[in-house]
């Protein structure tokens, strides 16, 4: 065992089973050993790549998109510019370069970036510096202001619960300590468990999971309470499903490979598929609007992502043309990351679709 794990052993042995929701907080976020805390996790030397690292048009789309969200909300001066898990930096860095066509809202703007993890924000610091961005823990101590909020693969590492199926209703799965006492397993605890995720989920066969997301109820909730009081609206793609369904998604991944979920924590990523209808109805719930989810390719193509890389690629060699290609390939196909990935915005209630979406959440 690991050393986080024994100190997980040792909380077993004390308090009882853990939730999933506290398993992967510890593993994802223990000061010292936990998995953000020790590494970047981000790039081919990591253990994931996301779209702002496969292709600099994907930022600079969402740039232009806030510039055009700025206009929707009323252009206020100062308006935050927030990014919620912002990585690298990359997104950010590629939406400032295409926000020189919009010098008046990027005088408007106010970077802050909310961020768990030391490392990525020494990284954050050097891409970013010039834009002088706030650094936070959470939304709780941005300035009450109007603000435009991007999320790109953040929803996804926020703990989930997993609920099963059993024969008198939904018990809870856990993470318990192995008879032998050498390793972590899942458990299935007989208390019940209840609630709106639950609700509609009455037929499902035994042994379904169904898993919710405590963490992201929480953050549309103060998210909606802002954008209603405050005016706004925010943005968040990630790998997910819609509407709401059974499944277990939880997974691991270590040098971009799957990996045991339970074998290694603080050394592997720990995520899970979003369910894009209950994060939306606990944002419309607190009064905000939603729309969508689309697919990331139909988003991506709405704001022109063809038509900027057709325009990259003129000024490029014949090598820098075929990896441009190649990115935006990646970034809309169905194989790749075109259909899974979605696009979701909240919204305050008295605005219209943001750019690249037409309908409200149906929900
Ligand atoms: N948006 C970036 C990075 C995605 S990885 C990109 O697309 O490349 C997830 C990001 O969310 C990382 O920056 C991670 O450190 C951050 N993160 C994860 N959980 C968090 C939490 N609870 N609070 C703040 N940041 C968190």
């Amino acid at each position: 065992m690991n050393e986080l794990q024994r100190l997980l052993a040792r909380r077993i042995r004390a308090e009882g089973p853990l939730s999933i929701a506290d398993y992967m907080a510890e593993a994802l976020h223990h000061p010292t050993l936990g998995y953000y805390a020790r590494r970047d996790p981000i790039g081919r030397d990591g253990d994931f790549i996301t779209a702002p690292e496969v292709s600099q048009i994907f930022g600079e789309l969402i740039g232009l998109w806030c510039a055009d969200a700025w206009e929707r909300i009323g252009r206020p001066d100062p308006v935050i510019l927030a990014e919620l898990g912002p990585g690298r930096g990359t997104l950010m860095a590629d939406a400032f370069r295409a926000l020189r066509v919009a010098p008046q809202f990027r005088r408007a703007l106010r970077l802050h970036l909310i961020e768990s993890s030391a490392i990525l924000r020494r990284a954050q610091a050097e891409k970013l510096g010039g834009a002088e961005p706030m650094w936070h823990e959470d939304l709780a101590t941005l300035p009450n202001e109007p603000m435009i909020v991007i999320g790109n693969e953040f929803l996804d590492a926020l703990p989930i619960d997993q609920k099963v199926r059993g024969a008198m209703g939904w018990n809870e799965r856990r993470v318990a300590l192995a008879s032998d006492s050498t390793s972590l397993m899942f458990t299935v605890d007989a208390s019940l468990s209840a609630g709106p995720a639950l609700a509609g989920f009455g037929a499902a066969p035994l042994g379904s999971i169904r898993e919710v997301c405590p963490a992201a109820a929480r953050l549309a909730h103060a998210l909606a309470a802002r954008l209603r009081r405050e005016g706004g609206v925010a943005l968040f793609i990630d790998y997910g499903y819609f509407p709401s369904a059974c499944g277990d998604t939880l997974q691991a991944l270590r040098h971009h490979r799957r990996h045991d979920v339970l074998a290694d924590p603080g050394e592997a990523d720990l995520t899970a598929h979003v369910d894009f209808a209950a994060f939306a109805a606990a944002a419309v719930q607190a009064g905000a609007r939603a729309f969508g989810p689309v697919t990331q390719a139909t988003f991506l193509t709405s704001l022109g992502a063809k038509q900027r890389a057709a325009e990259l690629s003129k000024r490029a060699t014949p090598a820098q043309a075929a990896a441009i290609a190649s990115g935006l390939r990646r970034l809309l196909e169905d194989r790749e990351m075109g259909t899974l990935f979605k696009a979701l915005a909240l919204a305050d209630p008295k605005l219209d679709p943001p750019a690249g979406f037409a309908e409200e959440t149906p929900l």
